[in-house]
């Protein structure tokens, strides 16, 4: 029987990959190792019933007696903490998904690794912060990256069965956001409820204003160049609004191949799950003659300065991903917090990139997985200082205006 985990089992990928487990059989199909989930312990504690998980793992030590008394009865292990965490990771197991917001997914799916378990890979911030780190301990260990972000297993699928040596490009589409038909002046002035609201479809907060700002699609660039091992002018990103394409990939002899679909991440969670075969999915099949037709335009990159940000650090390599990953966090954090505008946002992720551009070795890989958090927190830091200098100076500005779009 199949060893399977699931990390992050109580977010949005971990509960539809719970479902494709389901459906494809559940606990008489496979063997589930181990769950994990952050503060939902009664879900993550039902998960593991339904499943009949050997472990279940909340992250935070203070949820330990609540999870404790959720599988009371039952013989599943409860364990808490980051080492646990590690710890159910390199239990032996055939495929992990990789489904930890943040940068806490890197330590245990990079365990996973060394210990030669396939890892379905969600999260994007292992190959952004630690794409070498990742794909050495693959190498070294026997271990397979599979690629669950849509637009990387819609580039994976395009390339099966073809040699890497004949691709010229990969182009990864984007809806364009929020703000896609919005004038700059405007945008300049966007509140965080406008920025909060994506034009295609309903997702959380954070990852609707990341997309309205292009910041996504930059860490998703990041991705593509570490995951298929990509030079950054061989990587394009272009607009498409009715979000069908999800990604091409063009060859050298002119064709380019297409991967589409309906946007349902159970496709891609199944892709991964089934790899190398393809399994019937619950996902809805795309009608073309109803869709009409597709469009495409440029990604301006003064609209999106995300994607000029992301191209530099994909031109500086190493570490310069979890510093746009950190700095990019931090100014979120402070344009919901209303402490600076839309636009400030990529200013502060540039004005850290450039802070740290001096700092040694920020274009080397790191060595070990240690570095990348100790970045992370410098990051952080340099970003939190340049959104207070920033909404200090709009709150002695002139006009005496919040210091929303002052760039
Ligand atoms: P969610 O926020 O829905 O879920 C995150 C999961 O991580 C939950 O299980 C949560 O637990 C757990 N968690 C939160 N904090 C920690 C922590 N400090 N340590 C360990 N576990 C933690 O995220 P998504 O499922 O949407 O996304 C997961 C990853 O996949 C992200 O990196 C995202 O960028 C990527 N991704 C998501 C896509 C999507 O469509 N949702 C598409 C492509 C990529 P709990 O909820 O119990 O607190």
């Amino acid at each position: 029987m199949r060893r399977v985990s699931v990390f992050g089992s109580t977010g949005s990928i971990g509960v539809n990959t719970l479902d494709l487990l389901e459906r494809q059989g559940g606990a008489g199909a496979f063997q589930v190792v181990a769950l994990t989930g952050g503060r939902n312990v009664d879900l993550l504690a039902s998960q593991a019933r339904a499943l009949r998980a050997d472990i279940a793992v909340t992250a935070y030590e203070e949820c330990l007696p609540a999870l404790r008394a959720a599988l009371h009865g039952s013989e599943i292990e409860a364990a808490a903490g980051p080492a646990a965490l590690i710890e159910a990771a390199e239990r032996p197991a055939d495929w992990i998904m990789s489904a930890i917001v943040g940068a806490a997914a890197l330590a245990p799916g990079y365990a996973a690794l060394r210990h030669g378990t396939t890892l379905a890979l969600a999260n994007k911030e292992s190959m952004v912060a630690a794409g070498p780190l990742f794909l050495e301990a693959a190498r070294r260990h026997g271990a397979r990256l599979l690629p669950v972000d849509s637009e990387h297993s819609a580039v994976f699928q395009a390339l099966h069965g073809e040699d890497m040596a004949s691709v010229e490009r990969v182009i990864i589409t984007a809806s364009g956001g929020a703000f896609r038909d919005w004038p700059m002046e405007r945008i300049a002035r966007a509140t965080v409820a406008e920025a909060s609201t994506h034009p295609n479809w309903a997702m959380g907060q954070r990852i609707t204003i990341d997309s309205a700002s292009m910041f996504n699609k930059g860490m998703e660039l990041i991705e593509a160049k570490e995951l298929f091992g990509l030079r950054p002018d061989q990587i394009e990103a272009v607009i498409h609004p009715e979000s069908v394409i999800h990604a091409l990939v063009g060859f050298r002899d002119g064709a380019l191949m297409a991967h589409m679909g309906v946007p349902d991440m159970r496709h891609a969670i199944g892709y991964a799950l089934n790899w190398p075969e393809r399994a019937e999915l619950p996902v809805k099949r795309l009608d073309l003659a109803a869709l009409g037709s597709l469009s495409f335009r440029p990604a301006d990159p003064v609209r999106y300065p995300a994607l000029r940000l992301a191209r530099e650090v994909m031109a500086t390599g190493g570490l310069a991903g979890a510093v746009y990953n950190a700095a990019k966090e931090v100014a979120l954090d402070g344009f919901i917090a209303g402490a600076i505008g839309f636009l400030d946002m990529a200013a502060v992720v540039e004005q850290v990139l450039s802070d740290m551009s001096p700092r040694q070795g920020l274009g080397n890989p790191a060595t070990t997985l240690d570095e990348v958090p100790a970045t992370d927190a410098e990051a952080r830091a340099l970003g939190r200082a340049r959104i207070a200098g920033r909404h200090g100076a709009g709150r002695h500005g002139a006009s005496g205006d919040t210091p929303r779009g002052r760039i």
